[in-house]
């Protein structure tokens, strides 16, 4: 047995997504939080430091929000694809819990 944190169920809203964990934890999570903490090696450099991090999240904020495409990788992870710019972020699930803790809506 693993106690890692899987991600049980995934619902895409138009701006937004509703994540269930394992442990019957859930939280509405922005997809403009997800790409904020994008991990792919367009977007991590952008988050090196709080001046870019800041310069990053405004960039993104300017782009037209539009609902990505999501595709589950193995059961670990997601991949979130969006038509402006970033395709590749991998978001593993641990990864996401995170993110959902920081900037999401316990539901
Ligand atoms: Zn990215």
């Amino acid at each position: 047995m693993d106690h890692k944190t899987v991600l049980i169920s995934l619902d895409r809203k138009d701006s937004c997504c509703i994540l269930v964990f394992s442990d019957n934890q859930k939280f509405e999570l922005e997809y403009l939080d997800v790409r904020k903490n994008c991990q792919c090696a367009k977007c991590k450099p952008k988050q090196a430091n709080d001046k870019m991090r800041i310069e990053f999240e405004e960039e993104i904020s300017r782009l037209m929000l539009v609902k990505p495409k999501v595709e589950q990788i193995g059961n670990y992870a997601l991949r979130f694809e969006w038509p402006t710019g970033c395709s590749s972020g991998i978001h593993s699930f641990e990864h996401l819990r995170k993110i959902s803790e920081s900037t999401g809506k316990k539901l």
